[in-house]
């Protein structure tokens, strides 16, 4: 095939993506979108299992850079569910007509850099090349799906899905005998209806996780009012959160050692009550101490006791550790559900499930026979969809060379060695512990404004500088130090990948992060370095 030359290549279109293909065409770039995917919306493509819906408010889960697009778009629940949010994307997608623009069913295979060009020429597994002085990575953090290479997977007879690569049509459950694997967000979310669906569901779980009740609802359309009566100005307060959202919902700042156990009790219950994330808002050192996060993990145990008739079950259920370090859950009926006499715990915590035979899996020296086997077993990542490609930069040094010992970058944004090579939403930035649309959309404007400059300066390319590069990461590093996160073994970390190099990837703290990104802007994108 003949080589196609574009100003930009973006890989992904999903949230991503398709704002960054919008600035870019905007500022007169040739772009060409490339996309694994049959249609648009990346995550919420691929992630129809049932239940599936965000966990982040849709008031804020949803792009602020068009008002008009905010004010007309109707989210009809608090928290959407996964078909409405494809076809947000996918009606942001027509209303700015980027699918032209969009090549499908078109995985990238290789990226290479050539330093006499300052040019990339990227290689598509149906055999297109494509010649781009930019490459722009919209791949996303939670892209690559993980499944554990379990011996005898491919004897077994019946049915197997990965949430996170669902059936376009759905599956129907009804009548069958169903194994899921995880209990991740993904499972949580999906075990209470495919558990009503069922003749019977059997739950291996590794590791307890921590879930709260998300109280989903339908939208009040006294409070959205509100809110589109000045978004701007709320969306310019959400940017000042932590985590880029609910900039009106309530936090608790004093400790909760400072508390009498009668009001950490009523403060828990009260936040317990308000639904989803919120919870860990209770007091305002929950997740940088050990000892007031413990207080907030007692709550939750004590709930799931409440709610889970069978002690021994409710046991099983009731995380260990710290809540919050790993990511916490928001549910609708999760432990509920498990006083279904059609439902059924496995604890493969100290002997994990051996391997698949044709007619189910053996854990523990048991044989449990299914007609469908789930894996909720989650995602390679932040850098799972990034190293699964052959990128090559500066003197042909490969991604995955330079990322032996885990990811490095400068502000998440670009990678020492790869000049023109953007990563949105890369490991060091706020990315998976924000509100994830705000931060693709501050990075897909950062890059906008990066590619700006080299044009006005008449350069050819621009590079993450070395020392920058290492500064940063010690920063990201230092600051995860000071919070309760590295302190379990969490995939923030890698740690639901065997062989994965366990550090810290994202940045916490998206109001410092950003004024991280104005400094370096105010300095002339100091850390950054043209080439002519
Ligand atoms: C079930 C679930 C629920 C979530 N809920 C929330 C939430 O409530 N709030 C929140 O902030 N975040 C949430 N997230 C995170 C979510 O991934 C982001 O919010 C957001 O959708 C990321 O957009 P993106 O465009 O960066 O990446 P994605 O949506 O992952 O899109 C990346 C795209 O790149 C494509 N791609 C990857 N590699 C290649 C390749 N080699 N060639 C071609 N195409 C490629 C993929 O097919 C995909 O379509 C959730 C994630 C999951 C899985």
């Amino acid at each position: 095939m003949a080589t196609q030359r574009f100003d930009a290549v973006v890989v992904g279109a999903g949230f991503a993506g398709l704002y960054m293909i919008h600035l870019l065409r905007g500022e007169g770039l040739s772009v060409k979108g490339l996309e694994r995917a049959g249609g648009v919306g990346g995550t919420w493509y691929w992630n129809r299992y049932p239940g599936c819906r965000c966990d982040v408010e849709s008031l804020d889960y949803s792009y602020q850079f068009s008002d008009p697009l905010q004010q007309e778009w109707v989210w009809t629940e608090r928290y959407s569910a996964q078909p409405e949010i494809l076809a947000y994307a996918e009606h942001v997608a027509t209303r700015f007509e980027l699918r032209p623009l969009i090549q499908f069913e078109t995985r990238v295979t290789s990226a290479h850099y050539d330093e006499h060009t300052h040019r990339w020429t990227v290689a598509t597994d149906k055999g297109d090349v494509f010649d781009t002085r930019f490459l722009i990575m919209a791949t996303g953090c939670l892209s690559a799906a993980n499944t554990p290479a379990f011996p005898g997977l491919r004897d077994f007879k019946g049915r197997t899905f990965h949430t996170g690569l669902w059936p376009q049509n759905g599956v129907d459950f009804t009548g069958r005998r169903v194994g899921i694997i995880g209990t991740g967000s993904s499972a949580i979310q999906s075990i209470p209806l495919i558990a009503a669906q069922a003749a019977d569901l059997t739950v291996f779980q590794r590791t307890a996780n921590f879930s709260v009740p998300a109280r989903n609802r339908p939208s009040d359309p006294a409070a959205v009012a509100r809110v589109k009566s000045n978004y701007p100005d709320y969306r310019r307060r959400a940017r000042q959160q932590a985590a880029a959202f609910g900039p009106d919902n309530p936090r608790g700042l004093d400790s909760v050692l400072a508390a009498t156990p009668a009001q950490r009790q009523r403060r828990f219950e009260e936040y317990w009550q308000l639904g989803g994330f919120m919870f860990l808002g209770a007091f305002g050192d929950l997740m940088l101490n050990e000892a007031a996060n413990a207080y907030a993990a007692d709550f939750v145990r004590s709930k799931i006791r409440e709610m889970v008739k069978d002690p021994q079950t409710a046991e099983l259920l009731s995380p260990k550790g710290i809540i919050g370090c790993k990511r916490l859950c928001a549910d609708t009926h999760y432990y509920e559900t498990y006083n279904r006499a059609n439902v059924h715990l496995v604890d493969v915590s100290q002997h994990p499930v051996e391997r698949f035979t044709t007619r189910g899996l053996v854990a523990g020296g048991v044989e449990y026979t299914f007609d469908d086997v789930v894996f909720a077993t989650g995602f390679d990542a932040m850098t799972g969809s990034l190293l699964r490609m052959d990128i090559r930069g500066k003197n042909g040094v490969s991604l995955n060379e330079k990322w032996a010992a885990g990811p490095l970058t400068y502000l998440g944004l670009m990678i020492a060695g790869f000049p023109n090579l953007f990563t949105m939403t890369g490991p060091g930035s706020p990315s998976v512990l924000a509100n994830m649309v705000t931060g693709v959309e501050q990075h897909a404007e950062y890059i906008h404004d990066v590619i700006t400059w080299l044009r006005k300066e008449n350069a050819n390319a621009v590079e993450a500088r070395i020392d920058a590069e290492r500064d940063w990461v010690q920063t990201v590093n230092v600051r995860s130090q000071l919070t309760l996160y590295p302190r379990c073994n969490s995939w923030y970390l890698g740690a639901n990948v065997p062989g994965k190099p366990r550090v810290f990837m994202p940045y916490i703290g998206f109001p410092d992060y950003t004024a991280k990104l104005d400094d370096v802007r105010a300095e002339h994108f100091a850390g950054f370095e043209l080439q002519r």
